[in-house]
């Protein structure tokens, strides 16, 4: 799950969109030099030529950890340094007056087509991060959880997962908004997601399910494992400090339900219970996080 924030991923989306362009505009460029004998770029003799050209340089400067692990990413890096390699024989033919071996120039054909998909993947996967995710909190929003719910779902059917899914709540929010305004409370709520974000292991999903409602899916985890780290989230938001515009320091507590993912049950089932455990937490004095009794 992507954890960088909104802007910056589109941002990264933009970027590579450019990129894309770029590296259309080159591969026409090297077509039509070689079909029409034009002079060539001779950068794109170098050894480094990947490296160098207006992808190359957007690739190997995006320094996001996390779009550095993501597999298409990753595979980009051979199908574009072989297209340039591919690209530096049917060159060098060239410039030599020698005639361009089908299997050299299907080699490169093939290997743009690669890159082109690759690219494409890798586009179409940011975005839908992108269109997953509330624009307020930047965490993934109701539609993917359904669906990632539903997928965990197929796993615990097989017996290949424990799974627990706790909901939160925050407490008296609307206090926060009637002391300090809907925008502070924004705020707030913002900041609560990031540390809730930053404190989940990296398999941990957390989605925003209703408005100052938090879903956390936490896979290979039986009750008192999720138990221990949504106490310690607990524990470590009610010392999260929000300065208000006058400088006061803001802070709120946050209840939860828990509830094991258990086969033959709807999710439907499974939200009623965590949401039933957590309305028990909010009735023994908030500012706790229950298990619901199975
Ligand atoms: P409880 O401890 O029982 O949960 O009290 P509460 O005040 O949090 O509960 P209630 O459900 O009565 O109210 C939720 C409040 O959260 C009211 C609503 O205005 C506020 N809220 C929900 N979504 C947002 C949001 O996106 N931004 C802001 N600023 N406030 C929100
Ligand atoms: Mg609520
Ligand atoms: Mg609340």
């Amino acid at each position: 799950m992507y954890r960088i924030n909104r802007e910056k991923l589109q941002a990264i989306i933009q970027e590579l969109d450019q990129a894309m362009y770029n590296h259309s505009q080159w591969y026409q460029n090297i077509i039509r030099s070689l079909v029409c004998r034009l002079p060539f770029d001779h950068r794109d003799l170098a050894d480094d030529a990947h490296r160098q050209c207006t992808f190359g340089q957007w690739y190997y400067h995006c320094s996001d950890a996390e779009i550095q692990q993501n597999k298409t990413f990753q595979s980009i890096r051979t199908e574009h340094r072989q297209t340039h390699q591919f690209v530096q024989k049917l060159l060098q033919a060239s410039e030599k007056n020698k005639p361009v071996l089908p299997i050299d120039y299907d080699n490169f054909a093939n290997a743009v087509e690669r890159l082109r998909l690759n690219m494409q993947t890798l586009k179409y996967e940011l975005e839908e991060t992108l269109y997953n995710r509330d624009p307020l909190t930047g965490v993934s929003n109701r539609i993917s959880m359904l669906s990632d719910l539903r997928k965990q779902m197929e796993l615990i059917e097989r017996h290949v997962e424990t799974t627990v899914i706790a909901i939160l709540d925050l407490d008296h929010f609307k206090q926060v908004n009637d002391s300090y305004g809907h925008p502070m409370g924004d705020t707030v709520l913002s900041e609560i997601a990031a540390f809730i974000l930053q404190h989940l292991r990296a398999y941990d999903s957390i989605y925003r399910y209703g408005g100052e409602e938090f879903l956390i899916m936490m896979p290979h985890s039986d009750l008192d494992t999720a138990t221990a780290i949504i106490e310690r989230i607990r524990e470590g938001v009610g010392n999260v400090r929000t300065r208000s515009s006058g400088g006061e320091p803001i802070s709120v507590t946050v209840s939860a339900g828990l509830t094991q993912l258990r086969e033959h049950q709807s999710i439907e089932a499974a939200i009623q219970s965590a949401d039933k455990a957590l309305y028990d937490a909010k009735l023994l004095g908030r500012n706790r996080v229950v298990v619901a009794s199975s």
